[in-house]
């Protein structure tokens, strides 16, 4: 079925309320985002996880900014946050499953799976899930690419 990036972007918001509940949320959605055709609960599970683990690993009062926009022919989607970011020998290795950071992290609810499972799904959904730390300031990042449908893709896309 069709999915409006926007509608699922607020589902997965709107689910993710209370583990944001301390944190300033800031949304960007470019107004061209396509119609996919993907599985809404996979993606909004996916964005959930990510939004999950912005609103446990950055601290309250921070801002996390989720960003939507055409890239390429495919729809890329950031979650940003303010925390410590990655150790740079971890940044593929937190798609791991069990696989935590942080000595610290084992204090927080979690069992090291929600990565694990959002890279299943995306992949499922024929795009790619990565991590980073940002380069402007402090943080992690985790970009989302997701396949547009050929019918509803422009013909001239740029690279
Ligand atoms: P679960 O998602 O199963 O509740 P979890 O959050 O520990 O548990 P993942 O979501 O797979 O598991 O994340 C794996 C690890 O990656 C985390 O334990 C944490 O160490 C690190 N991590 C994930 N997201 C971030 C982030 N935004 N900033 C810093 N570290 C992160
Ligand atoms: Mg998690």
């Amino acid at each position: 079925a069709p999915q409006d990036v926007v509608e699922i972007v607020d589902t997965a918001l709107r689910r993710a309320e209370a583990v944001l509940a301390e944190h300033r949320v800031a949304v960007d959605l470019a107004p061209d985002l396509p119609v996919l055709r993907l599985d809404p609960v996979l993606f909004e599970q996916v964005l959930f996880n990510l939004l999950d683990n912005a609103g446990k690993y950055a601290p309250a009062g921070s801002t996390v900014t989720l960003s939507a926009r055409r890239e390429g022919g495919r729809v890329r989607l950031d979650i940003l946050d303010e925390g410590d970011g990655l150790p740079e020998s971890e940044v593929e290795r937190v798609f791991d499953k069990f696989h935590r950071v942080r000595k610290s992290d084992r204090v927080r609810a979690g069992t090291g799976l929600g990565l694990a499972i959002a890279r299943g799904f995306v992949e499922a959904m024929g795009g790619t899930v990565t991590a980073a730390n940002r380069r402007d300031r402090r943080g992690a990042v985790f970009t989302v690419m997701l396949p547009v449908p050929a019918r509803t893709a422009p013909k001239d896309i740029a690279a």
